[in-house]
């Protein structure tokens, strides 16, 4: 039998508003437990929760990066459960009508592009955490997290297999960042995602049922989880019975997902509207304030790069899809003026770099001040490219400042050219049978004195002066 992969995800999005969602307690991540809670993130009897504007001016900037519908008018619901770390017994959530409705997104896998359909898009508060790994035998309780604000993004049953659900998941990544509306720190769980994965006949019309995958927050897990989730359904149905709905969890040391419990419907959560807060009315003059403050998109600075920095095509693309990536190529074009030197860096020996081990550019030592500082000292050619490309991999190893690596291993190039010229000779007269093998005609020995010539000044010379001496002397 042949079967037909289904996938809708649920992104959680944390907000980076200073305060939570309903109270003034700080969002900053890392505290000492339990130090920024408030009296209404602990859900005290008579306290009251205030909506924070900020948070829906962060939702309403997603909607219009993906066409969607803004409710200017929303409202929030009890989700009613039961867990240590949600004291009050409920989340607040907007169920009925969520500030963001019907949106969509272009992917691309493999070249191929494909619009991914997002249902709706709703403010809800982040529950506390439940620590088990501190106190043997007993479970510990941080509520910092209490009361954050997050979005979650829901899209449609319309993502066919595990790549595509990647793509999905890093274009709405990279569109919460370059938003500024969310930092993107997964490590952190500032986005983590539920993934609905089912299979169906191919050609069936009806969807099969469903297995959640909760709280998965990496791209390789996402991946990995639905392959192993494919693999199970797909030997349940071969052997003729039936997926059970429920909810999993996928467990990384194993590679294997898990139940955790049957699927809850919505009716176990009780929803009803709640009562301590007033429908949020956003008005046109905000919306427009809004509208009107917009960043750049990826592909708006990709248009940018192209026309006013002269960038390729490809060189564009890469540049302009990841937001720290364009945060330095704009910093170093603002100190130097060679944005096509600035854009091989970039696109060169950096995106090797992350390639190799396999990190975003956010997580490596290099800062944007640093890289343009490395791209101005090519340009005013204290270093050449080759001692640059070595400053590069020592920074990404150790970090440090690339004046005071220039400085502490004496690697300013040689710009002087009778000191080049006396090293030139130098290696000329040491190497007479190569002159003449030279002379008659074999050119390629060219490189051997260009390289004696390096090797001599450590790398030091400026390669040009070296090529122009050395043609010079040899003719
Ligand atoms: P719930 O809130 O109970 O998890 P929803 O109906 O809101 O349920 O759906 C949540 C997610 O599950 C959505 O992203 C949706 O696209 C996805 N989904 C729904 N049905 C299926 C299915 N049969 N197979 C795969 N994904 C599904
Ligand atoms: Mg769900």
């Amino acid at each position: 039998m042949s079967w037909e992969t289904v996938i809708g995800l649920e992104i959680h999005v944390q907000l980076s508003t200073d305060s939570k969602l309903f109270s003034g307690g700080s969002t900053s991540f890392g505290a000492e437990p339990n130090t920024h809670v408030d009296l209404i993130d602990l859900g005290l009897p008579g306290v009251l929760p205030v909506a924070n504007r900020g948070a829906f001016y962060k939702a309403i900037r997603f909607g219009l990066a993906t066409n969607a519908e803004i409710n200017l008018t929303s409202t929030f619901d009890r989700k009613n459960y039961f867990y240590p770390d949600l004291p009050k017994g409920y989340q607040i959530t907007q169920m009925a009508l969520p500030v963001i409705g019907k949106g969509s997104i272009k992917i691309e896998v493999d070249g191929e592009e494909k619009v991914i359909n997002i249902t709706r898009a709703h403010l809800e508060e982040d529950a506390g955490k439940s620590i088990h790994d501190l106190f043997e035998g007993e479970t510990g309780v941080d509520l910092n997290r209490a009361g954050t604000p997050l979005l979650e993004i829901v899209s449609e049953p319309e993502i066919s297999n595990a790549k595509e659900a990647v793509a999905y998941f890093k274009a709405i990544r990279q569109i919460v960042t370059f938003l500024d509306i969310c930092d993107g720190n997964m490590a952190q769980g500032s986005m983590r995602c539920d993934v609905n994965v089912s299979l169906k006949k191919t050609g069936d019309d009806k969807l099969g049922t469903r297995a959640e995958i909760k709280n998965i927050n990496s791209f390789k897990f996402i991946e990995k989880a639905i392959n192993y989730e494919i693999g199970r359904q797909a030997r349940i149905l071969e052997s003729g019975e039936s997926v059970v709905q429920e909810t999993r969890l996928y467990d990384s040391v194993k590679n294997e997902t898990r139940s955790m419990r049957s699927k809850e419907e919505a009716n176990d959560y009780r929803y009803f509207p709640c009562p301590d807060l007033l429908p949020v009315v956003i008005s046109d003059d905000e919306l427009n304030e809004i509208k009107n403050n917009l960043p750049e998109l990826p592909n708006e600075k990709e248009k940018r790069y192209i026309e006013e920095s002269n960038l390729d095509i490809s060189e564009a693309k890469i540049i302009a899809s990841s937001k720290t990536m364009a945060n330095m190529f704009e910093e170093a074009c603002a100190k130097t003026d060679d944005s096509k030197l600035i854009a091989n860096w970039l696109v060169g020996d950096i995106s090797a770099l992350l390639n190799k081990d396999n990190i975003d550019l956010e997580e490596s030592k290099l800062t944007s001040n640093n890289f343009a500082v490395l791209i101005e000292r090519i340009s005013d050619k204290t270093i050449s490219g080759k001692i640059a490309k070595s400053v590069l991999e020592e920074i990404w190893e150790s970090g440090g400042s690339v004046d005071e690596i220039i400085e502490s291993k004496g690697l300013v190039q040689i710009q002087d050219e009778s000191l080049i010229e006396e090293i030139a000779l130098k290696i000329i007269n040491g190497n007479p049978s190569q002159v003449e093998a030279y002379k008659d005609g074999k050119d390629k020995l060219f490189g051997f004195f260009v390289g004696q010539v390096m090797k001599e000044t450590q790398g030091k010379a400026n390669p040009q002066s070296v090529n122009e001496i050395l043609k010079k002397l040899l003719s």
